[in-house]
C-alpha cells in the first residue's frame, strides 16, 4: 500500500502541535495542566473488584500519579481510572540531541518502577545531521539532503559520501550518520560540512524558510556558506514493553509514542513512521479503554491509598 508522507514548509512539527493544542484547549472533556510534571505513577493493590477472575490482592493497577506542580510549587497526587504515558523518549541523556529538553527518559524510569518490563534501550537513533554549534539541538532537515545538499570534510574538501555508498548522501539514515561520525573521529573534527550553497539563494529561502533564517540569526548564511553538523541523538527505539493496542505489563497502565516500545520499529525505525506510531497506538488505546474501564470498580476504594504530600 503507497502512503504519502505529508510536510508543511520545513516546520511540520510546529504545525501539527499548534493544531492539535487548539483541539485540545476546546475540548470540554480535556483539562490541560501545564508546568505538571509526574513524578512517580500510583500502583496501589486492587482492594476490590467485580469482574477480575485473579485473586485481586495479585493484580497491580495504575491508578493515578504523583505530580509536582511548578507553578504553585508543590506536590499533589492524581488518581485516575487509568494511565496513558505519552512522555516521549530520552534524547536528551546523549551530549548533542533534537528532542526537547524535557525528553529526559523519566516515563521508562516511572513505568520500570511500576513493575513494567522495558526493550531495547541502547536501540537509539541518530540524526546525521543536527547543527554543530555550541550545544544547539537544532535538526537540520533531511530534506536539505534531499535537494542536492552535499557533505563535505571540512579539513580535506573531500565529499566523502561519495565513496561510502553508492547513494552518497542520499544513503539511509544510519549509513550518513555512522560516515559523518567516522570522518569526525578519524579526523579529531567536531563537525562536517553540509552545503546547499550550489544552488540558487531564492530556492534554498523558499524551500527552508525556517533553517534559513535560524542559521542567519547564528551567522551563518545558508545560500553562501556551508552548515557545520555533527550527528544527534533523534529517536528512542526501545521503551517500556506494549503491544500494538498500548498494553503495558501493569493493568489500567498504557504507553503510546516515543515512550513505549510497541515492537513496530525495529531497531532502526524509518524516517517520518514515529508520528504514525503515536497516532495507530493511541486510537488503539481509545478503542480499549472503555472496555478496561467497565471492568474495574469505581476510585472509591482507593480513597484513603495516598493523601496528597
Ligand atoms: C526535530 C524533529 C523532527 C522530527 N520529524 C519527524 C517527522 O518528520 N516524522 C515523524 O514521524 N517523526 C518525527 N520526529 C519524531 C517525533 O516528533 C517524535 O517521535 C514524537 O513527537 C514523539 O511523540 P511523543 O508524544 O511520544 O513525545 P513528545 O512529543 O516528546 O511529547 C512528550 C511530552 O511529555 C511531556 N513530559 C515528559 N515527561 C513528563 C513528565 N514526567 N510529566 C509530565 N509531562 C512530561 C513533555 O513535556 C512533552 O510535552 C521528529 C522529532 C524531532 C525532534
Amino acid at each position: 500500500m503507497a502512503v504519502d508522507v505529508c510536510s508543511c514548509d520545513d516546520a511540520t512539527g510546529r504545525h501539527v502541535m499548534d493544531a492539535l493544542t487548539t483541539k485540545a484547549q476546546t475540548a470540554i472533556n480535556i483539562t490541560i495542566l501545564p508546568y505538571h510534571e509526574a513524578l512517580e505513577l500510583l500502583t496501589p493493590p486492587m482492594i476490590s473488584s467485580s469482574s477480575f477472575s485473579m485473586n485481586d490482592s495479585e493484580i497491580k493497577h495504575c491508578r493515578g500519579a504523583l505530580v509536582f506542580d511548578h507553578i504553585n510549587e508543590r506536590q499533589l497526587t492524581i488518581y485516575s481510572s487509568a494511565v496513558v504515558l505519552a512522555s516521549g523518549g530520552l534524547g536528551q541523556l546523549f551530549k548533542r540531541a533534537s528532542a526537547p529538553n524535557v525528553c529526559v527518559g523519566d516515563g521508562v524510569m516511572m513505568a520500570w518502577q511500576a513493575g513494567c518490563r522495558l526493550a531495547n534501550l541502547e536501540f537509539v537513533q541518530f540524526h546525521p545531521t543536527g547543527l554543530a554549534l555550541d550545544d544547539s539541538s537544532f535538526l537540520i532537515s533531511e530534506a536539505l539532503r534531499g535537494e542536492g545538499g552535499r557533505l563535505y570534510c571540512p579539513q580535506t574538501g573531500v565529499r566523502f559520501m561519495l565513496d561510502v555508498d553508492e547513494r552518497a548522501e542520499l544513503a539511509p539514515r544510519d549509513i550518513v550518520a555512522r560516515a559523518i561520525a567516522n570522518q569526525i573521529s578519524s579526523n579529531g573534527l567536531g563537525y562536517v560540512h553540509l552545503d546547499i550553497s550550489h544552488l540558487p539563494a531564492a530556492f534554498i529561502q523558499a524551500h527552508f524558510p525556517q533553517i534559513y533564517q535560524t542559521l542567519l540569526a547564528l551567522g551563518i548564511d545558508m545560500t553562501t556558506d556551508p552548515i557545520p553538523v555533527a550527528p544527534t541523538a533523534h529517536y528512542s527505539c526501545g521503551g517500556v514493553v506494549t503491544c500494538a493496542n498500548g498494553l503495558t505489563d501493569v493493568a489500567g497502565l498504557y504507553a503510546a509514542g516515543e515512550v513505549a516500545y510497541t515492537g513496530l520499529h525495529g531497531a532502526n525505525r524509518l524516517a517520518s513512521n514515529s508520528l504514525l506510531e503515536c497516532v495507530v497506538v493511541g486510537r488503539n488505546i481509545a478503542a480499549n479503554l472503555p472496555r478496561y474501564l467497565k471492568k474495574i470498580g469505581t476510585l472509591k476504594e482507593l480513597r484513603g491509598f495516598r493523601e496528597n504530600g
